[in-house]
């Protein structure tokens, strides 16, 4: 789950990153109003799951209330990489010394959390990767024992020369790695880490993304889910309780069981198809699963045809054919369907379906095929 900046800096916050103070606004009065209480300089920040915002021109200085109130005028409604800005954060603005980056990300190979830092801060971290991977210090973390001191100091002084200011970046590494653990993130970030002229080193963007494994013992985390931020039909997969993750593709997937929904999409790219979506209806089947998942399915306008791949174990296909029945009675699926069933209860599934009208397959490779040819207008 992506949290907004302003969500993300409470957290960085609470574990002693320093940050300045801010406020959330949701119309340029409120914008005018903090910045006016703020005095001096601000910048206004939309709040969108987006990097690059800078780039996008949602990050924007004003030098007084005034100023500020047009820039939000601007911010407030614009869209970034389509989505739409609901929020704006206003800050005090900060005079920059210089630009750097600190990052943990959970690391799938390593099978730990991984620092990574950068003097070449304020840009697209993944473009320095790209183009120049050695600016960037890596460090695993064991998470037995966290950041010790050491590490942090080493990591820090890759980026900076000046004695004090390592020491004050070290700190901010071990408070980074504290809030990333104590909150079951994936990724935890700040570009840029800066500089002041003074000599104060300051985090000025955050951001964080929670582990979704971590919500159901962490309701304080869960409630800063922002739905209207996120795509529509993940938001309504998640409350019928169905996994479902949306895709670019067009040929929608209704499986059972995230392995065979991961085998399913990979056949349907080897017969030359693209899945529009993963969705795994889960192990206990029962018809109404099935109806809200054609409901979001379909509601993908970029979806062509529609493959059902049930293994009947603990599912019953008889309640996976009743489903789609009950489906298709309920509103009209103007899609090919193609339904590949074996397993529990086959004989009544096909029965169930003949007497619909449709027919099923129980051979998977054969019901790829005819999905990815569906989407292609021939059967
Ligand atoms: P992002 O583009 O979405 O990562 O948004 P950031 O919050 O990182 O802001 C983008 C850039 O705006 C930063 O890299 C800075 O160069 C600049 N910026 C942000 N806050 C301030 C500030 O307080 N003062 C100044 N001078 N520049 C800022
Ligand atoms: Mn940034």
């Amino acid at each position: 789950m992506n949290l907004h900046e302003y969500q993300a800096r409470t957290l960085l916050r609470a574990a002693g990153v320093p940050m300045p103070d801010g406020d959330v606004a949701t119309t340029p009065e409120e914008v005018e109003a903090i910045a006016r209480r703020l005095g001096g300089p601000v910048v206004v920040k939309a709040q969108v799951h987006a990097g690059g915002r800078g780039k996008a021109g949602g990050v924007k200085l004003a030098k007084d209330p005034a100023e500020a109130l047009g820039v939000a005028r601007k911010i407030l409604g614009m869209t970034i990489k389509g989505l739409v800005v609901q929020k704006v954060l206003v800050v005090p603005a900060v005079e920059i010394a210089s630009e750097s980056y600190a990052g943990l990300i959970m690391d799938r190979e390593s099978q730990r959390p991984v620092f990574m830092v950068s003097a070449a801060g304020g840009v697209d971290i993944e473009e320095v990767a790209a183009t120049s991977p050695e600016k960037i210090a890596r460090l695993p973390v064991d998470p037995r024992y966290g950041l010790f001191p050491h590490q942090a100091l080493g990591l820090a002084l890759a980026v900076y020369h000046d004695f004090a200011q390592a020491r004050a970046a070290a700190a901010i590494l071990q408070q980074l790695y504290a809030a990333f653990s104590a909150n079951g993130a994936s990724l935890a970030e700040i570009n840029p880490l800066v500089t002041t002229p003074g000599g104060a080193v300051l985090a000025l963007d955050a951001k964080i993304v929670v582990d979704d494994n971590e919500l159901d013992r962490r309701p304080d985390l869960a409630a800063l889910r922002d739905e209207s931020a996120e795509a529509p039909s993940e938001v309504a997969a998640r409350r019928a309780g169905l996994t479902f993750i949306k895709l670019e593709g067009n040929v929608g997937c209704v499986v059972n069981g995230a392995g065979l929904a991961m085998a399913t999409m990979d056949l349907v790219k080897y017969y030359g198809g693209e899945p529009a979506n993963f969705l795994d209806i889960g192990g206990s089947s029962n018809p109404e699963k099935v109806v809200d998942a054609l409901r979001i399915i379909t509601a993908d306008p970029g979806v062509k045809a529609i493959l059902f791949n049930i293994f009947g174990g603990i599912t019953r296909t008889d309640d996976v054919a009743n489903g789609i029945v009950a489906a298709t009675a309920q509103f009209k699926v103007d899609l090919p369907i193609v339904i590949r069933l074996t397993g529990t209860n086959e004989d009544q599934a096909f029965r169930i379906l003949q007497s619909a009208g449709m027919r099923a397959l129980s051979d998977m490779d054969e019901a790829v095929k005819q999905a990815v040819a569906l989407t292609r207008g021939a059967a």
